[in-house]
């Protein structure tokens, strides 16, 4: 499954930066496009899973999930591409080009306080 294959990875990055730190790692933030989505509640389990018995376990992952951007053939606007309204906001035409998906990004990583 696409989910424990991109919380595996994300899970190897937040040991190797809590190592770095010498801290451990208690929340997350990750953001993804809209082509790559995914499912919030299976990457959370399959973090969950992925994180049992590393210095990552028992910390939360929140997703983000980034719009897709879409440009205007006729007036050029860019738009949040909206799929209950495919259409440009500024001249409702409906010829328009995608702009590139966001990829996934682990953004944050927040350690728990040195005492
Ligand atoms: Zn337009």
């Amino acid at each position: 499954m696409h989910e424990t294959a991109v919380a595996e990875s994300i899970l190897r990055t937040i040991i190797v930066e809590g190592d770095k730190a010498g801290a451990k790692p208690v929340s997350a933030i990750i953001s993804c496009g809209q082509f790559n989505a995914i499912n919030d509640e299976v990457m959370g389990f399959a973090f969950e899973t992925a994180a049992m018995g590393t210095t990552c376990e028992g910390m939360t992952l929140d997703i983000k999930h980034i719009p897709l951007r879409a440009r205007c053939k006729k007036c050029d606007t860019t738009f949040e591409f909206d799929v209950y309204k495919p259409a440009c906001s500024q001249c409702e035409s409906t010829e328009f080009d995608f702009e590139s998906d966001a990829p996934l990004l682990l953004e944050t990583i927040e350690f728990e306080e040195n005492e």
